[in-house]
């Protein structure tokens, strides 16, 4: 079991809420769906969640029993006491304790198949899910479940998506499929019509807060929370030195525009992820100028990169006082919307170098 990036448990708390409801209604049919896709922004801990759940389902104290433990094997999913322990609705929670949930602790659970691309961003090819075939008629080796987990779903290739058709169409007694995707338009239709799909939301700003708290890290009051877009790997992105590096940078670029290139770009050039984040970081300091230069001196308009205001009214202040004249809105305004077809152009894997020279010309 790979090492993901911390959870912190509010995160988990919040789609344990959502999730919830849904898992009570299971205990009291006493059967769980066996093919769930669980939808929503990249970096909210989708996977991290389903490893909770999994270990909640596969706990020693779960509802749901082992086939082989004198309890009846369910026609969906696995089997339950003939008398559920509990009358009263069941929380969701692993009990940390027993065996089962100490594996899952210490990252070694039996009954337990993650499928993911070996490198990030790519494909998921047909040889892992050729695997899952090879399974068939395995049951769970000493939990409820047999539990399959495959993340970012949306990496499928059409040849991968074909190949489980038929075993999550009707999966084997004690199977259980969790699909995870932060892109749901792009799951097959075949593959979607056969999952339940549970939708989990953007984190709210306070849960992100929270989340650093409990991991310790520190944010600056001027943090652009929403920039984040509710994703807490994007927000320490935010928060990372480099990003930062990215932001005075450019900031640099608008000050000085006949300035030798800042060295940061000399490493970013091939990477998409940093092409992105200057993008987004131009867009928002040219969002702020723009808010700048049509508000009088004794406004104070809200900003996205709120401890930069100086900087940004030094840099409108100078073009005023230069050849070319203030820098107008509507110049501002150009700039952005070129700065949105950038971005745009980006998902159409276009050439990065020549995107990041257009968008450092276009900022100066
Ligand atoms: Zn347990």
């Amino acid at each position: 079991m790979r090492e993901l990036p911390y959870t912190p448990p509010s995160i988990i708390d919040v789609h344990r809420e959502r999730v919830e409801p849904l898992f009570r209604a299971w205990t009291a049919k006493k059967s769980v769906p066996q093919t769930l896709l669980f939808a929503g922004p990249h970096g909210i801990g989708k996977q991290a969640f389903t490893r909770f759940l999994a270990q909640a389902l596969q706990c020693e104290e779960s509802p749901f029993k082992p086939q082989d433990d004198g309890g009846f094997g369910s026609l969906f999913g696995g089997g339950m006491d003939s008398e559920p322990a509990q009358t009263t609705p069941t929380r969701l929670e692993p009990c940390g304790k027993c065996t089962r949930c100490r594996r899952f602790e210490t990252r070694q659970p039996f009954d337990w198949y993650e499928i993911e691309s070996d490198t990030p961003g790519e494909t998921l090819k047909v040889e892992p899910f050729r695997r899952i075939k090879e399974k068939l008629g395995q049951r769970a080796y000493e939990s409820p479940f047999l539990i399959f987990s495959i993340a970012n779903a949306e990496r499928m290739t059409i040849q991968a998506a074909n190949s489980i058709l038929k075993v999550i169409e009707e999966p084997p007694e004690g199977w259980l499929f969790i699909f995870t995707t932060s892109d749901v338009s792009r799951i097959p239709a075949t593959v979607l019509s056969r999952c339940q799909l549970i939708r989990l939301g953007a984190l709210p700003e306070a849960t992100l807060k929270q989340g650093l708290r409990e991991e310790g890290v520190n944010a600056p009051d001027t943090t652009p929370w929403h920039l984040s877009e509710g994703s807490y790997d994007r927000l320490k992105t935010i928060l990372s030195p480099e990003w930062r590096a990215l932001r005075t940078a450019c900031t640099e670029i608008l000050q000085d525009p006949e300035s030798a290139l800042p060295a940061v770009f000399d490493k970013g050039t091939g990477e998409p992820e940093f092409l992105e984040n200057f993008l987004e970081v131009s867009e928002t300091l040219l969002s702020d100028l723009f808010k700048l230069a049509r508000t009088g001196e004794s406004e104070q308009p809200e900003l996205t990169h709120s401890d930069l205001a100086e900087r940004l009214k030094k840099i409108l202040d100078k073009r005023r006082s230069s050849k070319k004249g203030p820098l107008t809105g509507n110049e501002i305004f150009s700039k952005i919307e070129a700065t949105q077809r950038l971005r745009g152009s980006l998902t159409t894997a276009a050439n990065t170098k020549l995107v990041l020279q257009a968008a450092i010309q276009n900022l100066r």
